[in-house]
């Protein structure tokens, strides 16, 4: 009876061992599809990734052509106001000794006076030790710098003057237009953020794309947003619309209609992307790990922008400072003006007070003679009155 109903008791749980084993394999297979799909998730982010390899290949050439012509043509407009047997170039000047052309050499540059629109960035806000280019060249090629950024707000710590004029790529005159600090040395070795920002910032590169609006987004920096949202995400992970739409981004850039279109490294690098997109290419596990590598180099800008925004948030400090000084010296001046009003009204009343007691003395001085004029009148009177009364009584015996 007992064995029976132990017997009984194993064929009941059977349905629900079967129930549960039926239920572990739907969980892994929920499990397995889930790695799976984060995989997808990688794989996008791996092709978004190597889709910047590609804009970078099919902007390169272009950025250095047009960097060695813009910086070429800038030195030539310098050297040729120059007078004749002048150096054509100059190697004495850095970022520690050169004064801009538009330094005033008695006051350091400030916002009122420094032509570029962080005046402390300006090497003239920081004057000690600084002279004029005794070439006639540096001074002028950094006002010329300031003049031909977008935003008139170079980037001097990326740069080394020294080389302005005999850099063989024009990279150290290429740099000032980027906004992070990146160890390239030419177009082939900047990533494609770089080679973006020195398009959107130069205004004579921007002559051979189409027209940039400064207050507007164009494709160029569309391209450029995309490239940090893929390699400053936490998550290494993209979905495939959005892959897809990155991809399509950098062939929009890449075909650019001015000149960008006609290019060979641009057209190879449409013909790549469009495989990207595709799927049909096939990304190497050395490929992955390189991209990895980029990924980790470029979360180092984040604390290069991070300082950025606190030396703004600094200058802005600065101004707030300046302006809290002005209303107080202005308060002062209304409080010392309103002192000396109160003070003269005091002097005034006190005049008047004084004045006022001087009269009222004169009045009680005038009375008392009065009285005392009265009372010798009466006195006088009285005593005359007592004589005759005398008289009158000593009369009166006499009778
Ligand atoms: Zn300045
Ligand atoms: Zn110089």
């Amino acid at each position: 009876m007992i064995e029976m109903s132990i017997i009984l008791h194993y064929k009941d749980i059977i349905p629900f061992i079967n129930i549960f084993l039926f239920r572990l394999t739907c969980f892994e297979n929920a499990i397995m599809e889930s790695e799976e799909l984060d995989k997808d998730l990688f794989k996008n982010w791996v092709r978004g990734s190597k889709g910047l390899e590609y804009l970078q290949e099919g902007l390169q050439e272009f950025v250095g052509e047009k960097v060695l012509q813009c910086r070429d043509n800038t030195l030539q407009k310098i050297l040729s106001a120059l007078p004749s047997g002048s150096p054509q170039q100059c190697n004495q000047c850095t970022e520690n000794n050169l004064s801009p052309e538009h330094f005033n050499s008695t006051k350091a540059c400030n916002r009122r006076t420094c032509r570029q629109k962080t005046s402390n960035n300006c090497f003239g806000s920081r004057p000690v030790g600084r002279r004029k280019c005794p070439d006639g060249i540096c001074s002028k090629f950094y006002d010329a710098i300031i003049d031909e950024h977008a935003f008139e707000d170079p980037l001097w710590k990326n740069t080394d003057p020294s080389t302005w004029c005999s850099d063989p790529h024009g990279w150290s005159y290429a740099k000032c237009f980027q906004t992070t600090k990146d160890p390239g040395t030419s177009a082939q070795d900047t990533d494609a953020a770089g080679l973006l920002s020195i398009i959107i910032n130069n205004k004579s590169i921007q002559n051979f794309v189409t027209r940039i609006n400064p207050h507007t987004r164009s494709s160029f920096h569309t391209a450029r947003d995309i490239r940090n949202k893929i390699l400053h995400s936490s998550k290494l992970e993209i979905d495939e619309t959005t892959v897809c739409s990155y991809l399509d981004a950098f062939i929009v850039v890449l075909q650019d209609p001015k000149c960008l279109i006609n290019e060979e490294a641009s057209k190879k690098a449409v013909h790549k992307l469009t495989q990207l997109k595709n799927n049909t290419i096939h990304i190497s596990q050395g490929d992955t790990v390189s991209l990895l590598e980029n990924r980790n180099k470029a979360l180092t800008e984040l604390d290069e922008r991070t300082a950025k925004s606190l030396r703004k948030l600094d200058e802005k400090a600065l101004v707030v400072q300046k302006e809290v000084k002005n209303v107080a010296l202005a308060a002062k001046r209304t409080v010392s003006m309103k002192k000396r009003v109160a003070i003269s009204k005091i002097n005034t009343a006190e005049k008047q007070a004084k004045q006022k007691i001087d009269d009222d003395i004169f009045e009680i001085e005038k009375s008392v003679k009065m009285a005392k004029n009265s009372i010798v009148r009466e006195k006088g009177s009285a005593s005359s009155a007592v004589h005759t009364k005398g008289l009158q009584s000593r009369e009166m015996k006499g009778k």
